[in-house]
């Protein structure tokens, strides 16, 4: 639960790997899970001496339609940089990176906390790669490390936030927000079990009434579920309190979430921009974007889900908070959009379909939109059943089964199944089981 004596402030690092059909500095194809260990790589992307980059266009636009729909500046100069460090995984030494001039900076995104409007700053979003990915396991007793190069030069969009979460809560309706809007835009699947989309949120504590940051920030490393950020964030504000009572500041530093043992543990102490030496890549020409390139990325952009909504909710008359449930899935929205083209032929209107498909949840896997429709014509001629027919109806019941009456009255509430089945008896036309429970439960109190 959120502290009372101390304000949190969150920033999160979100790094998204985009589909495409290719990689990012070479033309390996995008590796899948079921592809074996190293088999798509090329001495580009295992940084082989004398290999030569080039960059994906697709990869290059994603990221700044991704800029665009997050409000950022898109940067008509910019330039990839190397990031300098050594781990197993980057075979290079050295990741090619953004810094100076992200394609995208100074964004913000709306999202809505109780139905009050929050603007969360988006620092920046640039293009880099992926590196290899590192297994430990156990084989044959002995503790081994196995590294795959297949995820090595995927493109990887990093997505930076200001400071401006306040809460584990607030960071979960952020990145719900954010997965919609990649997912919309149709550059990744942002599935996070398959690593698509990895969180990174960085945590600290301020006195109410404090503006300025505080004097530390401890990151969390590659978390893969907002309900995992959540708990971090959580975790991480009682460690910082109980660490700022005692009159101490927590050690600036990362780690990493155990979701097993529900806490955080210390991996290392953060480094600092400067300890990566950033340095312009030099083999790859700097990429000048012009407006037109830009416009041209724009007009590709889709309705977004704000966007959505609005029309949902004015367009269908529904309130914007169905017209939200309705766009949370881009298969759902457009699912409903083509029942409503269908159910103009059987006369019914939106606010009907949104409403079955709100309160009664099809599966839309297994339903075609026109099936849908033609339930709820069904249905409804069920639903235009008098209430003043289904009330002496049930009446009827009522009187012919005072022992189920007074049984449902003395708590035994299963019976009212018996009763259903006796007034569909009565009304065989009465299809509705539901309309009949209703009733049922009122006229029983
Ligand atoms: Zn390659
Ligand atoms: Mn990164």
């Amino acid at each position: 639960m959120k502290n009372t004596n101390y304000e949190t402030v969150v920033g999160m690092e979100i790094h998204v790997e985009l589909s495409t059909a290719t990689k990012m500095f070479c033309r390996c194809p995008f590796p899948t899970l079921q592809d074996q260990p190293n088999t798509l790589t090329c001495p580009i992307c295992l940084g082989l001496p004398g290999a030569l980059p080039f960059p994906n266009k697709q990869a290059i636009e994603s990221c700044i339609q991704i800029g665009l729909a997050l409000n950022c500046k898109i940067n008509k100069d910019s330039f990839f940089e190397r990031k300098n460090y050594f781990y197993p995984d980057l075979s290079k030494g050295f990741q090619i990176s953004q810094y100076l001039h992200p394609f995208g900076e100074k964004g913000y995104l709306d999202i809505k906390i109780n139905g009050v409007e929050k603007r969360i700053g988006i620092t920046r979003v640039h293009m880099e790669e992926d590196t290899g990915k590192l297994t430990h396991a156990t084989v044959k007793g002995r503790e081994v490390s196995l590294i795959d190069f297949n995820r090595s030069s995927v493109p990887l969009v990093e997505i930076v936030t200001e400071p401006d979460i306040r809460s584990g809560e607030e960071a979960k309706l952020f990145l719900t927000e954010l997965q919609k809007i990649i997912r919309y835009l149709g550059v990744s699947d942002a599935d996070m079990e398959k690593g698509h989309m990895r969180l990174e949120p960085n945590i600290s504590l301020r006195p109410p009434g404090q503006t300025t940051l505080p004097k530390y920030k401890v990151e969390v490393k590659n978390i893969n579920s907002f309900k995992f950020v959540d708990k971090a964030i959580q975790y991480e504000e009682k460690r910082h309190e109980e660490l700022l009572d005692k009159g101490e500041t927590p050690i600036q530093e990362t780690r990493g979430w155990n979701e097993f043992k529900n806490k955080t543990v210390s991996q290392r102490s953060k480094e600092e921009a400067h300890d990566y030496r950033y340095f312009p890549e030099p083999d790859i020409p700097p990429i000048k974007i012009t407006q037109d390139q830009i416009s041209e990325i724009e007009n590709k952009i889709p309705e977004l889900p704000a966007e959505k909504i609005k029309r949902f909710a004015i367009d269908y008359g529904i309130t914007e908070y169905n017209a939200e449930i309705l766009t949370r899935d881009l298969k759902l929205a457009h699912f409903f959009e083509e029942a409503i083209s269908v159910g103009i032929a059987y006369n019914i209107v939106p606010l009907t379909i949104a409403n079955y498909i709100i309160n009664k949840k099809p599966n839309i896997e297994e339903l075609l939109p026109a099936t849908l429709v033609k339930k709820i014509k069904e249905e409804s001629t069920v639903l235009q059943i008098d209430n003043n027919v289904l009330e002496s109806a049930i009446r009827t019941v009522m009187e012919k089964n005072p022992q189920a009456v007074a049984d449902y009255k003395s708590g035994k509430v299963q019976i009212i199944g018996f009763l259903i089945g006796q007034t569909r008896q009565v009304l065989p036309n009465a299809k509705d089981t539901e309309q009949i429970r209703k009733k049922l439960t009122e006229m029983l109190e």
